[in-house]
């Protein structure tokens, strides 16, 4: 079946749209469980009757191989569609509070509440999973939603806008289309929950925009996700996996391994190991392989290609180019310094910077004078140097020996630190990112026997009655004099035994 045709919003449509959201929202549809379950069934089945068009769009796309499709995007995403219809009554439900003396009475409870019309805005490189994940949470927490797809992936966004009307209902989930014009106006109507999947230079647009109209905001950003590789590590494993990570959908990953850090006496083993791997993947060459995805847009290109050209480091593989099909053969860059041209962005490409340390202190100091990533990856068999490195860094999510298995990984909030994003979804966290946790007392007339001291005229007794309830007793404080009692006792003790080993040393020599 042919991909419809990619239509913009009309941008004076899209204060409606917001409104007519809003006006559904309140009428209290998307809150029983029975209504989320329905509409997050129609979704899976939105996603599974079109699998072979998803494909074919993000093959016109991005020239994506369809099994890489459904790898990393058509299985997952199901998955989680599945999850959230499955768990949504679980999740939903309220919650008591802790018991605590003072308030039990009053029944705290926290309610899961829907927050009420998000805005969902999706960059190009897993349009598929970035846009229909993040809607399932939106779903179950019983949010109506608009969802703003790339204008880089007009296929898939097309095709998205032609099928949301046909499976889900449109008075509470809606598909924009556009670009900066569409988002723009997008931006300038109030929302009860942002999610932003994209560029760090895109989200301080959004989050200035959202600042007017106080739309609290959840930015998905990337960033450089540095490699550390051990020369304890299991090299062929660790070629394969971090070749595989960089060439899945050509490098356009938001955890794509970005640069590698690896001790100098172990540079030409790894970089070799890289090289075996990479003709083994494309045994004919990438650029004949179609087992290889092309760039997404003539500048991403023209971006890449310019990176390389500056790069003062040496190509010790790949370095082809061709502007007609956006390729860029897989590279290794090797003799790369902290000022190259490759280190100076995400390169959102298959291209690999290696770059030459002392040793896995020195690498954790460039990664930690950087900023935070979202994905820090360690390659090594040696217990010491996994802590030495988790323990040492910060990043928004940690893998040893493999690369971008955490955003799939069941369980896992995905999401970066600082500035490469703040808050987390898939699962069950993309349906807290949505719902409201709100806090409720019921409290029964009978309590002001017990709490009546708060209401003035405020008397001693009621001072005292009050204090006695709300403040509590400490435990005692460890005063100086105790610590040194304690030393003092430690003292006697070591002296006692050592007075003893001795005693005994000398009863034994006199039994010789
Ligand atoms: P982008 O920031 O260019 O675009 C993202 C979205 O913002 C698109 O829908 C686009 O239409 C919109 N947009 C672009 N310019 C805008 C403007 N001036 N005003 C308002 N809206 C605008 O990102 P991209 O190039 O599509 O995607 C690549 C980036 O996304 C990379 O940095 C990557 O790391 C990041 N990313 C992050 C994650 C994650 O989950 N953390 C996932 C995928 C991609």
């Amino acid at each position: 079946m042919a991909v419809p045709d990619y239509v913009p919003t009309p941008v004076d449509d899209i204060p409606t749209i917001r409104a007519e959201l809003g006006a559904a929202f309140r009428a209290g549809t998307t809150k029983p469980i029975a209504n989320r379950r329905e509409q997050l069934l129609a979704l899976a089945y939105l996603l599974k009757d079109n699998i072979d068009r998803f494909k074919e769009a993000l093959a016109s796309d991005l020239g994506r191989p369809a099994l890489e499709t459904d790898v990393l995007e058509v299985g997952g995403t199901l998955h989680e569609i599945k999850d959230a219809y499955d768990s949504v009554a679980r999740w939903a439900r309220p919650q008591r509070a802790p018991f605590a003396l003072n308030y039990a009475a009053m029944r705290p409870t926290i309610r899961k509440e829907p927050k009420g019309v998000v805005l969902i805005i999706v960059p190009f490189n897993y349009p598929l999973l970035l846009t229909l994940e993040p809607l399932a949470g939106a779903i179950a927490a019983g949010c109506a939603a608009v969802v703003k797809p790339s204008e880089l992936t007009p296929a898939f966004s097309a095709l998205l806008a032609d099928l949301v009307p046909q499976y889900l209902d449109p008075a509470l989930y809606r598909v924009v289309n556009g670009a900066v014009p569409e988002t723009t106006k997008l931006l300038e109507q109030p929302w009860d929950h942002i999610l932003f999947t994209g560029s760090a230079r895109v989200a301080r647009i959004v989050l200035a925009a959202a600042a007017r109209t106080l739309s609290p905001v959840t930015t998905e950003l990337g960033g450089k996700s540095p490699v550390i590789v051990d020369a304890s590590c299991d090299l062929r494993t660790t070629a394969r996996r971090l070749v595989w990570g960089k060439t899945a959908n050509a490098g356009q990953t938001c955890v794509a391994p970005d640069y590698v850090l690896v001790p100098r006496a172990f540079q030409d083993k790894l970089v070799q190991a890289c090289i075996d791997v990479l003709k083994e993947f494309y045994p004919d060459g990438a650029a004949e392989s179609d087992s290889y995805s092309r760039i997404v847009s003539p500048g991403h290109h023209a971006r890449l290609s310019a990176l390389l050209e500056k790069s003062g480091g040496t190509t010790a593989y790949g370095g082809g180019k061709r502007a007609e099909d956006k390729f860029i053969e897989p590279t290794i860059v090797t003799g790369v310094g902290l000022d190259d041209s490759l280190m100076s962005e995400e390169l959102f490409g298959p291209v690999l910077p290696i770059i030459a340390v002392e040793d896995i202190n020195e690498a954790i100091q460039i990664v930690n004078a950087r900023d935070h990533p979202l994905a820090l990856y360690v390659f090594t068999q040696d217990s010491r140097v996994k802590k030495q490195v988790l323990d040492g860094t910060q990043s928004g999510g940690a893998v040893v020996n493999d690369c971008l298995l955490q955003v799939t990984a069941d369980g896992l909030p995905f999401g970066g630190i600082g500035p490469s994003g703040s808050g987390s979804h898939t699962g069950k966290y993309s349906f807290d990112m949505f719902t409201h946790t709100r806090s409720t007392l019921d409290n029964p007339s009978w309590l002001d026997l017990v709490m009546g001291g708060r209401f003035p005229p405020f008397t001693d007794k009621s001072t005292r009655m009050m204090r006695a309830l709300l403040v509590p007793s400490l435990p005692a404080r460890k005063s100086k004099s105790a610590a040194n009692r304690w030393g003092s006792y430690w003292v006697m003790l070591s002296l006692a035994c050592a007075a003893a080993a001795y005693g005994a040393k000398l009863i034994a020599e006199r039994k010789q």
